[in-house]
């Protein structure tokens, strides 16, 4: 991990999710934390080397490899957490992402890994998007949803930390099924970031971006490539959508964390697309099949 400078009071810590460090009078408010205690010590060792305290963390979303290391950092710094409400809750309570996963049931014990399910953390205070004020300084939370239900960024001297709201293209390729909750918001999140006119836009994974239309734009056309892609699969289960889908991405996968992780974001692109009343489904002895939805008028429209 190492500590770059951005402009002003911005910085980072690049590494496998990089972390967000805003620096007022040697007061540091860090955006996300890393995956567990040791990525924390490892940070509290290069912010300690340069005499900063800790006074504010802030979590963008519920994701084991972005919150695991806020209560080590918090104890040891006697900072304050925040983050935003329906995000919050999970990390208090961090079983639920596991859970989630595996259809709203206990899950699997090998679900239960440091990558599914993050050290919990006692928060201090809920956050909303819009403006809030640290040391005289106004940071603009900015809500991101669509990676997940509340997912926020920071906005402060034009500088973006932006969270999973998109990733670098190599990110995307590696991903495979990149992870999406909600595809419409995931676009509207992605149409929202193109309004804005930032110096710099940090993705946590991937590298410093200074055009973010280039990287919506790729996130744009992989989110259509993959919805394309289960248009052409169709007819099938949710099982048999996944497994084309994989293949057709040369995607093995090789243990049940990942598999259960691909089925959600596959899950999404199907709400989506039902949604949309593009696609319905079918239940023939017992089995549930997605299908082209040829009678538009015979099922409900969305509803909001
Ligand atoms: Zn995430």
């Amino acid at each position: 991990m190492e500590l770059f400078h951005l402009k002003d009071n911005c910085y980072y810590l690049k590494g496998a999710v990089n972390i967000g460090l805003i620096n007022i009078n040697d007061n540091a408010i860090l955006i996300d934390t890393g995956i567990d205690k040791q990525t924390a010590k490892n940070m509290e060792k290069i912010i300690k080397s340069k005499s900063w305290q800790v006074t504010h963390i802030i979590n963008t979303h519920a994701h084991a490899d972005h919150f695991g290391g806020s209560q080590y950092l918090k104890e040891s710094f006697q900072a304050k957490v925040l983050a935003p409400k329906v995000e919050g809750i999970i990390m208090e309570h961090p079983v639920y992402e596991p859970f989630y996963l595996f259809g709203g049931a206990h899950p699997i014990n090998e679900l239960k890994n440091k990558f599914l399910q993050g050290s919990p953390v006692n928060i201090d205070e809920y956050i909303e998007p819009g403006p809030i004020n640290i040391y005289e300084k106004t940071l603009e939370i900015v809500a991101l949803p669509g990676h997940t239900m509340g997912q926020i960024g920071i906005l402060f001297e034009d500088i973006l930390y932006l969270a999973d709201a998109a990733f670098g293209p190599q990110v995307l390729n590696k991903h495979g099924i990149p992870y999406f909750v909600d595809i419409d918001l995931q676009l509207k999140t992605l149409d929202y970031l193109e309004t804005l006119n930032c110096s710099y836009y940090l993705p946590a994974h991937g590298e410093l971006v200074t055009n973010i239309k280039d990287l919506t734009k790729e996130n744009r056309q992989y989110i259509y490539n993959i919805a394309n892609k289960i248009r052409e699969i169709l007819p099938g289960t949710t099982v048999e959508i996944l497994a084309k889908l994989l293949n057709s991405l040369k995607i093995n996968v090789n243990n049940p964390g990942q598999y259960f992780l691909m089925q959600a974001a596959t899950l999404a692109y199907i709400s989506y697309l039902n949604n949309t009343r593009e696609i319905t489904w079918e239940i023939t002895s017992n089995i549930l099949k997605w299908k082209v939805n040829t009678q538009p008028e015979k099922y409900p429209a969305k509803t909001t």
